[in-house]
C-alpha cells in the first residue's frame, strides 16, 4: 500500500514536517539519509548541517542553560543509545562548562526524538532516484528499497560550497575542510595558523571557532566588506586572533602529500598579486549548494538551483502532491527556524492536498 506522506531529508524542516504529519495521523515515512564515507566527504550526512555546527543561538526558544541542566534535559529526552551520540558534550576534556545556548547536535537529537514520539518511522537510508511521473509515486533508496508514495515532502537541505581549485580536492581530509566544527580540533590544526575563506556568517562562526585551536586565523574575504549579520561581524572584527585578508582570493592550497597544506597562496582582487601564507589549513565557507540530485531533474529549480515553490506562500512544488520546504527551496532565508517553519507548512499542505484527493 502507498504511504501517504514520504519525507526525504532530516534537518529542521523534515523533522518538522514529520512531528506535523504524525499528529495528523499521516503516519509518515522518513528517509533520513545514510551514513556513508561519500556523504561524511559532502557534507550530506543525516540530520543535516545543524548536526555540523556549534551553538544555535538564534533558535527561538532556547536561552542561555547551564550545561548540567541540558545534559539532565538529554538524559530525559532521549533514549539511552541516542544520548550517547551527545554525552561527549557534557562530560569529558572537549564538555562545555557553564551556561550555553543549544548546540546543533542536541537541537538535531531533539527534534528527531519529537517526530518518533508522535509515531514517524525512519529509515537511515539516502533516497537516489524518485519518479513523479505516475501517481502514487516512487522513491528508490540506496539500498534498493522503492517505496510508493501518495505524497512526497522534500527537505534535503544544502551543502558546503568548494571553489572547485585541484589543490582544494587533493588536500582534503589532508587540510582542507568545509566544516571547522566537524575537523577544527583536529592535531593538526593545533597552535599552527589556519585560513578560511569567505564573509558571510558561516565563515565567521568558523574562523571564531578555529581560534580556539589556532594560533592565528586568516578570514580571506574577496570584498572589503564583510556579508556576516551584524553581532558576528564585530565578533570577527575585535577578536585578537584573526586578521582579515580583504579583497582576496585563494589562489591555491599549497602543501605536500606526506604534510598535507602547509599553506595558501592568496591572490588579490584589486590589483592580481599573490601572496602566501603559512598555514595547516584552509577552511572553505562560500555558500551553499542544494540537494537536488537524487530528483533527476523532474522539478522546476529556480535559476540557482533551488527548487521552485509554484504558488505563492506555500510548498507546492511544480508537480502535483510534492512540496519543498527548508534550504533546498529557500536561496535567501535558510535559517534553522525558516526551515522548521516551512516543515510545518509543507506537512500541512501536504495534508490538505491528501484531503482534496480524498486520500486522507
Ligand atoms: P553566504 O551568506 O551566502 O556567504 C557566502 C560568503 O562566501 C560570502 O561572503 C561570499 O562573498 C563568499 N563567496 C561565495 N562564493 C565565493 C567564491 N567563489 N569565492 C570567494 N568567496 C565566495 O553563506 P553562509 O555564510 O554559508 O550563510 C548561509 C546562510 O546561513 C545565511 O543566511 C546565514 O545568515 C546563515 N547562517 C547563520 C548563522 C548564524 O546566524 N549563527 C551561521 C551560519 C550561517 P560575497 O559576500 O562577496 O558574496
Amino acid at each position: 500500500m502507498a504511504e501517504k506522506v514520504v519525507i526525504i531529508g532530516s534537518g529542521p524542516a523534515g523533522w518538522t514536517a514529520a512531528i506535523y504529519a504524525a499528529r495528523a495521523n499521516l503516519e509518515p515515512l522518513v528517509f533520513e539519509g545514510a551514513v556513508t564515507q561519500e556523504n561524511s566527504e559532502k557534507g550530506t550526512l543525516p540530520l543535516g548541517q545543524l548536526n555540523l555546527t556549534t551553538e544555535v543561538e538564534n533558535f527561538p526558544g532556547w536561552p542561555h542553560a547551564d550545561v548540567g541542566a541540558l545534559q539532565q534535559f538529554s538524559q530525559s529526552a532521549l533514549p539511552p543509545e541516542r544520548y550517547g551520540v551527545l554525552s561527549h558534550f557534557y562530560t569529558g576534556k572537549n564538555a562545555h562548562t557553564g551556561k550555553r545556548s543549544a548546540i546543533g547536535p542536541e537541537l538535531m537529537e531533539y527534534m528527531r526524538q519529537q517526530a518518533a514520539n508522535f509515531g514517524t518511522r525512519i529509515v537511515t537510508d539516502d533516497i537516489v532516484k524518485v519518479d513523479f511521473k505516475k501517481h502514487p509515486f516512487t522513491v528508490t533508496s540506496l539500498e534498493g528499497k522503492t517505496v510508493d508514495a501518495l505524497s512526497v515532502i522534500l527537505a534535503t537541505g544544502a551543502r558546503a560550497n568548494y571553489l572547485g581549485l585541484p589543490s582544494e580536492d587533493r588536500f582534503k581530509n589532508n587540510g582542507v575542510s568545509a566544516c571547522a566544527v566537524c575537523d577544527g580540533a583536529l592535531p593538526r590544526f593545533r597552535n599552527k595558523p589556519l585560513v578560511v575563506i569567505g564573509g558571510g556568517d558561516s565563515a565567521v562562526e568558523e574562523g571564531t571557532y578555529l581560534t580556539k585551536f589556532a594560533s592565528t586565523v586568516y578570514m580571506v574575504h574577496r570584498r572589503d566588506q564583510l556579508r556576516a549579520s551584524k553581532i558576528m561581524q564585530k565578533r570577527a572584527l575585535t577578536n585578537s586572533k584573526i586578521t582579515m585578508k580583504w579583497n582576496h582570493q585563494l589562489d591555491e592550497v599549497l602543501g605536500s602529500d606526506a604534510k598535507g597544506v602547509t599553506g595558501a597562496r592568496l591572490k588579490s582582487t584589486v590589483d592580481g598579486k599573490t601572496e602566501e601564507v603559512e598555514a595547516s589549513g584552509v577552511f572553505l565557507a562560500i555558500g551553499h549548494t542544494p540537494n537536488t540530485d537524487f530528483l533527476g531533474g523532474q522539478l522546476e529549480l529556480n535559476e540557482k538551483g533551488y527548487i521552485k515553490w509554484v504558488k505563492a506562500a506555500r510548498t507546492n512544488t511544480s508537480i502535483d502532491g510534492v512540496f519543498a520546504a527548508g534550504d533546498v527551496a529557500d536561496d535567501y532565508y535558510k535559517q534553522a527556524v525558516t526551515a522548521a517553519g516551512t516543515g510545518c507548512m509543507a506537512a500541512l499542505d501536504a495534508e490538505r492536498w491528501l484531503a482534496e484527493k480524498g486520500h486522507h
